[in-house]
């Protein structure tokens, strides 16, 4: 299997090229040149374990990895997990589920990608002997999960750059407390925005990227999609069999990635009835699944912060298969939004997409309902999924633990929500090195250790 870019200026590159890079050299993302057919393989997959699922469908992909060495980066990605399932399923009605994706380390859905991307790097160090550097900004669990999955692996450094003062204490206390000496948390005084510029400007300096061997653990690395395709599938697989071709999967979305990944499911030939992808108050995709007018907006701070997100970078590998394949297309509409902060659609292609958008205050509402209607405690994020009225059977995806956002919670039902995992963390001591979000400040701290 062969990898090509959203944007189409540079050659199909092997699976481990388009993980090793993240980024395609001419700005775009990679996918798989062809998507293959799953319906074939779906008899003998719906009785496989989790690990044994996730191996079966890397393998269509990993075609330059050895087999044997997948299996082995397979089954040590997921022996972090506290629940047997590893993506377990709650029935709260006869027609609504919720699927549970924060029993990964960190507590929220991007272990499932990053405990795999952890190990995939590993076994590629261990193959070239070429030691990589780790840099990510984070504006909370992508920098916790990416410390995680790079826990004490050989010949990886991670430095992760997060604004001091507007991480939830939990999540800094995730990122600082590892004791682990292969791991740099770096606290810069400004904000989010800061912290990806100073990042991207190191990230172009090749001499000194090529020096440390400089890599990134962003969303946009297909690694990170093609890990999250498992739980849908495995998802599919444990719904009652009667009803699964029925059920819509409510996706609470930021960058778009966790969506992105069910509805590849869906075109590679998995019977998925839909998706709703379900924003918070910064809703730029529902504002574009409504209208077909992709229309930059402020960021505004909310209950649920991991999707505070206007520009949804992995919209675009959606955007390249809606426009059949088109890459120049594709590149139209990103210089023209990048340029005007817009691109109106003539004819937008929501391809069984649906949407809706869930305000503050509409959050709490939901976290309360939830819990008096079904006795289940949803965190923010998963709230925004509860929006709306039902039609037909669904499946919203819990994209985090509710003990990871402790005020919400007791504002919302009165009672408060603890992990044991997060309860050890607090009595841990924080190490953290304050750093200039200036290129050269960080390259400095990252040449000394
Ligand atoms: C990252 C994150 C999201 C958003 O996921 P995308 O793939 O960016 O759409 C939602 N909920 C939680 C808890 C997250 O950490």
């Amino acid at each position: 299997m062969k990898y090509i870019s959203t944007r189409g200026l540079v050659p199909p590159v092997s699976f481990s090229t388009a993980i090793a890079e993240g980024l395609a050299p001419d700005g775009g993302l990679y996918l798989p040149a062809e998507l293959p057919d799953l319906a074939p393989f779906l008899k003998d997959w719906e009785s496989l374990s989790y690990a044994q699922l996730c191996e079966a469908f890397m393998a269509v992909f990993a075609t330059d990895i050895d087999r044997a060495e997948l299996q082995g980066i397979v089954e040590r990605s997921y022996t972090k997990f506290d629940h047997a399932d590893i993506a377990p399923i709650q029935k709260l009605s006869d027609d609504l589920f919720v699927l549970e994706l924060f029993h990964g380390p960190t507590l929220a859905f991007k272990d499932f990608a990053l405990q795999f991307l952890g190990n995939l790097y590993e076994a590629q160090i261990a193959r070239t002997g070429n030691p990589i550097s780790v840099l990510g900004a984070t504006s909370g669990d992508t920098g916790a999960a990416a410390i995680h999955g790079l826990l004490g692996k050989t010949g990886v450094k991670t430095f992760i750059l997060y604004p001091d003062g507007r991480v939830s204490p939990l999540q800094e206390r995730q990122m600082t407390c590892t004791g682990a000496n292969n791991v740099f948390p770096l606290a810069i005084k400004g904000s989010f925005d800061d912290a990806q510029a100073a990042m991207k400007t190191v990230f172009e300096d090749r001499v000194f990227a090529a020096e440390v061997g400089l890599s990134a653990v962003n969303s946009i690395n297909l690694a990170r999609i093609l890990a999250q395709c498992v739980y849908y599938l495995s998802a599919f697989f444990r719904l009652p069999a009667e009803i699964r071709e029925d059920v819509t999967f409510v996706v609470p979305t930021g960058n778009f990635g966790n969506v992105l990944a069910g509805w590849l499911v869906q075109r590679m030939g998995v019977p998925i009835k839909g998706f709703r992808v379900a924003t918070n108050q910064n809703d730029i995709l529902h504002r574009l699944f409504q209208t077909g007018i992709y229309q930059l907006d402020e960021v505004a701070p909310s209950l649920a912060p991991s999707m505070d997100i206007q520009v949804a970078s992995n919209f675009e590998r959606f955007l390249y298969y809606s426009e059949d394949c088109d890459s120049a297309k594709v590149r139209e509409v990103i210089s023209t939004f990048k340029q005007t902060g817009k691109y109106v659609f003539e004819d937008f292609k929501s391809d069984g997409i649906s949407s809706s958008r869930t305000n503050d205050t509409e959050i709490g509402a939901i976290i309360k309902r939830v819990y008096e209607r079904y006795g289940y405690v949803a965190d923010p994020h998963t709230a925004c999924g509860f929006t709306g009225l039902f039609d037909g059977p669904q499946l919203v995806l819990s994209t985090a633990h509710p003990a990871k956002f402790p005020d919400t919670i007791v504002e919302s039902i009165g009672q408060d929500s603890t992990h044991p995992s997060l309860e050890t963390l607090k009595a841990r001591q924080i190490v953290k090195h304050s750093v200039e979000p200036t290129p050269a400040a960080i390259k400095a701290f990252m040449r000394a250790h």
